[in-house]
């Protein structure tokens, strides 16, 4: 089978072909000789882990992890899934989603009964997906699985839709979820609400460095007046 895409970055040409022309990532299950994209592949998990080895493609990572996710993990650094090579996320982010991450369908039905997620997966489609790329990392042991801490970004990368999302949709997609971090957080008690606001408040520094508001249109109004 060839590959759907004409121009893929080198380590993704390697990776084998699914029967519709996709790719098929490193942390794709093989279920009876077909990948299932919905099923993280458990053995991949730990050499990702234990050889640092890029979530996309399989190959080692260099001193940069790009880790593909949603707003809300941008504001508690958490992350369900290793990083990834910044090319391999950016390619999987601009010409097919779903390439980044299991179950990025939300697609249940008929899924192996051993598949299960660390962590507590927020059950929306955000619209809006991060890149977030960073020097540090570090992995932990939570509900029988691993979750990753991300580090300060190097770099911050928003998309929606396969193209740079504007900071209007990311602003949006914030205040429409956060609500369940909040709810997460009341119910593991004070210092998980003080911890999650210190967290909010840092990803708003952030944010307001990289993708800043337009003027306030009065302003910009009075300016174009004088
Ligand atoms: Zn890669």
């Amino acid at each position: 089978m060839a590959s759907r895409f004409e121009h893929m970055p080198p380590r993704l040409a390697k990776l084998p072909v699914d029967e519709r022309g996709y790719p098929v990532p490193y942390f794709v299950e093989w279920i009876d000789g077909k990948p299932d994209f919905r099923v993280m592949n458990q053995q991949h998990l730990v050499a990702a882990i234990r050889f640092s080895r890029c979530w996309i493609c399989g190959e080692k990572l260099g001193r940069f992890k790009a880790f593909v996710i949603g707003p809300m993990c941008c504001i508690n650094r958490i992350s369900s899934e290793p990083p990834s090579h910044h090319e391999c996320a950016r390619f999987a982010v601009e010409a097919c989603p779903f390439l980044t991450r299991p179950m990025a369908k939300r697609n249940t039905r008929g899924m192996p009964e051993e598949a299960w997620t660390a962590g507590i997966m927020l059950d929306r489609n955000p619209g809006v997906t991060c890149i977030w790329t960073t020097l540090a990392c570090r992995w932990f042991r939570d509900n029988g699985g691993v979750l990753f801490r991300i580090g300060e970004p190097e770099r911050l990368q928003f998309f929606r839709e396969g193209r740079e999302a504007t900071r209007e949709e990311v602003d949006h997609s914030i205040a429409t979820g956060v609500h369940q971090l909040d709810d997460l957080a009341k119910t593991e008690g004070t210092k998980a609400i003080v911890q999650l606001e210190n967290y909010k408040r840092r990803f708003r520094e952030i944010l307001d460095g990289i993708l800043p508001l337009p003027p306030p249109k009065e302003a910009s109004d009075a300016a174009r007046a004088s």
